[in-house]
């Protein structure tokens, strides 16, 4: 019995690991409005996610820049 309760319990968590893996491929993504490319959310955006709107800090210069010139 005892064998059989252990081949579970790695099973579940073999599972769990799949899970977790599922997850982190389904990150959410936005696309930059500077340079239109799809970026995935990262951990550094993990309280202004919501904000986020450019891929890059490059992105967000030249976004920057546009509006100088204006
Ligand atoms: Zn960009």
């Amino acid at each position: 019995m005892g064998l059989i309760r252990n081949i579970t319990k790695s099973r579940n968590l073999e599972t769990e690991l799949i899970m977790k893996m599922i997850k982190k491929s389904d990150l959410p993504s936005k696309v930059c409005i500077t340079c239109g490319r799809s970026f995935t959310w990262r951990k550094k955006w993990e309280k202004v996610w919501n904000e986020v709107k450019y891929c890059s800090d490059r992105c967000r210069g030249e976004k920057q820049k546009g509006n100088n010139k204006i």
